[in-house]
Order: structure tokens, then sequence, then C-alpha cells
């Protein structure tokens, strides 16, 4: 059986009591989260409860044009006034350069790779921290009155460390 038919039958279980049913779109803390999509990062780790946040993942925790677009959406449309960034330590993107993740990518579809264009590796987690945080400041569409700060999130010990601008 593959996950995806567990998954399926997990959700007919939940489905019999949908204990989410009353929550709202519009996220209880007012707060958005744009992280990696690691396994080790998790609400959880951050006190959070379903709800509570928008969270916002893609490789690396990156400010792109899809993720931008969803932190616009979730600040204008849905009331979020506080945006962290979380990067972490152990990311994929930051042990390996770009070519390297071309190469292996090309390798395991047996195809150059066509799109897309960038995965966007780094070798400095602070420096790229402080990137995505810059991109956010000077987007014309996020009011100052949005607070954007960020982190990096040790895997190791599971703190955050603040990254300042
Ligand atoms: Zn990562």
């Amino acid at each position: 059986m593959g996950i995806i038919t567990e998954v399926l039958k997990a959700n007919q279980e939940y489905a019999r009591n949908h204990e989410l049913l009353h929550l709202s779109p519009r996220p209880r803390r007012k707060l958005a989260i744009l992280t990696c999509m690691d396994t080790r990062l998790s609400i959880q780790t951050l006190g959070l409860k379903v709800g509570d946040a928008h969270i916002i993942r893609n490789a690396g925790g990156l400010v792109t044009e899809d993720s931008l677009r969803s932190l616009l959406i979730s600040h204008h449309l849905l009331g979020t006034e506080e945006v962290m960034i979380i990067n972490h330590t152990d990311c994929g993107l930051l042990n390996h350069t770009e070519a390297e993740i071309l190469e292996r990518v090309s390798k395991s579809a047996g195809t150059e790779a066509i799109s897309p264009a960038r995965f966007h590796a780094f070798t400095d987690l602070d420096a790229n921290v402080r990137e995505q945080m810059e991109k956010l400041f000077a987007h014309p569409w996020l009011p100052q009155e949005v607070t954007i700060r960020g982190f990096v999130y040790d895997v190791q010990t599971g703190r955050l460390r603040e990254v300042e601008r």
C-alpha cells in the first residue's frame, strides 16, 4: 500500500470528528512564517497551534516570486502583521553548490535540468537570511507597519537565533 493510500484512510478517520472545522482562515496570532520544507521544522518547535499562523514553505525558506505572493496575500487579505523568516542549520541548499545540485538533479532525472533555472543554493546562512529580509523590506507592497524578523533555527539544539538586519 502506498503512503498516499494510507493518508486517504487516515483522512477518513479524521473526518469523523473534523476538529478543525471551526478554524478561521485568518491566522489567530496574525503571524506569517516563511521557512524551509525541512522535516525537522515544525510549529511544535515554535509553541504554535494549528490556526495560529500562516506557514509558507519552500526549499530553503526563501523569498521567491511565489512565496512573496503568499506573504502579500497573508498580510493584505488575511490580516497578518508580523513575518518571521526562518532558515536552518544543515539545510540541503547550504551544503551544496548550485552546480552540484543541478548536476545531482540532472543525473537523477536522466536529463539536463530545464526548469527551475536556479535552485538558490547558498553558502552563508546568516547572509542568506538577511538577503530574504531585505527583499521584503524593499518591497513597496509590504508597509513599514509589518514587522519582519529573520532567524536561524539550529536543528541540533532546537533553538532559534535572531539574525540582525
Ligand atoms: Zn532546508
